[in-house]
């Protein structure tokens, strides 16, 4: 029976490649001679910390960055590390300065705002979170603990497309673009993603960290919600989301195979300017969300010129298996999202079908 598939534009969980689900199908019974799914062995065995050291290394390797960073996997969400980080790196007297850029940089200032060690150091809030805040908008306290910047907002579809030249450590949720493109992660000091929107199935986030800005978190916490407990038991203090983490070592390794970081962008890059090209050539039809200088390359918002037509929109291209068209309820309107795992040919299929639905309506 050849495969159902559609072309899965969902935010997050989403669309993995093909290649990744056959070969996990495939030793799903019988993992590395275990005669074990990978679900059913300790994660203290050799065959487990196998992947999961691999997946550490793959990981460094695909962002260029050598041992003064340490890959930390953690379970509770994007959600929790927007509580740990200012538990673990702010306090009153240093405060954590975001950007708002969105919603979930503004879910991130707010739990720091709960423990009254938040600032914001610039907000594109009122403009609708059309754009990033440049760097001439930011206003960052020079006794900062740190800056917190979401590095893509997979709501609003816009990206930072320039790395904030900062003097405290600058830390960044990359939830939905982290090994999309090659960009110069030394610069940053602290980086966190939760797998399910661009490397995997939920239940793990991936954090890549300097080992000293780790070093230099608060000790007096509880025993799991301190990042010094993942740096010195290698994240298997307790067992960790197993299932995961291996398949965030599988995508790894598809992206390794497909070239690395570059092969991605340039990918990446195609599969937004065919659906950009089909906003900006509709004559108004299709009204892009993003200003042009923020566009982001993983999630593509855009309305129509009614909800009706949105509706219909979704609708109609569900019936040509374009899943998940449907925007966020904050912005409303289209959002198709275009991951690392969505073929060039979604993004040809939705940009003919966008076409196609403006010329008949
Ligand atoms: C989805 C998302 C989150 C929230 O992730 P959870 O794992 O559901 O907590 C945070 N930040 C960004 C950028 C996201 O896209």
């Amino acid at each position: 029976m050849k495969d159902f598939r559609v072309y899965n534009f969902n935010p997050g969980p989403a669309t993995l490649p093909l290649e990744v689900l056959k070969d996990a199908q495939s030793e799903l019974l019988n993992f590395d001679g275990t005669g074990m799914s990978i679900m059913e062995i300790s994660h203290r065995s050799a065959p487990y910390e196998r992947v999961h050291n691999q997946t550490k290394a793959d990981i460094l390797s695909l962002m260029g960055l050598g041992d003064d960073y340490e890959v930390l996997f953690i379970q509770g969400g994007a959600s929790l590390q927007f509580a740990m980080i200012p538990m673990n790196f702010a306090t009153v007297e240093r405060k954590g300065a975001y950007v708002l850029s969105g919603t979930f940089s503004s879910n991130a200032y707010k739990e720091a705002a709960t423990l009254g060690v938040g600032t914001i150091a610039a907000s594109s809030k009122e403009g609708g979170f059309r754009h990033v805040p440049t760097q001439d908008e930011l206003s960052i306290d020079p006794n900062a603990a740190y800056l917190h910047v979401c590095y893509n907002n997979t709501i609003y579809g816009t990206e930072f497309h320039y790395i904030p030249e900062v003097d405290v450590p600058l830390i960044a949720d990359m939830s939905s673009d982290m090994l999309s493109r090659p960009i110069d992660f030394k610069k940053f000091d602290f980086m966190y993603a939760g797998v399910q929107k661009n490397l995997g199935p939920a239940g793990v986030v991936i954090v890549v960290a300097k080992k000293k800005m780790i070093e230099s978190s608060r000790a007096d916490l509880p025993t799991m919600l301190k990042y010094e407990t993942f740096l010195k038991k290698n994240s298997l203090y307790n067992t960790p989301p197993s299932w995961s983490i291996y398949m965030v070592g599988k995508v790894v390794r598809w992206i390794i195979d497909q070239g690395g970081l570059s092969a991605m962008a340039e990918r990446n890059a195609r599969k937004a300017k065919i659906l950009y090209d089909a906003i900006d050539q509709s004559d108004g039809f299709y009204v892009g969300h993003a200003e042009p200088s923020s566009r982001s390359f993983m999630n593509v918002t855009f309305r129509l010129p009614t909800e009706n037509l949105e509706k219909k929109f979704a609708a109609e291209a569900a019936e040509n298996n374009l899943i998940g068209v449907k925007g966020h309820r904050s912005v409303g309107g289209m959002r198709a999202s275009i991951y690392n795992a969505m073929p060039i040919e979604g993004a040809e299929a939705l940009a003919d079908f966008m076409n196609r639905f403006r010329q008949n309506n």
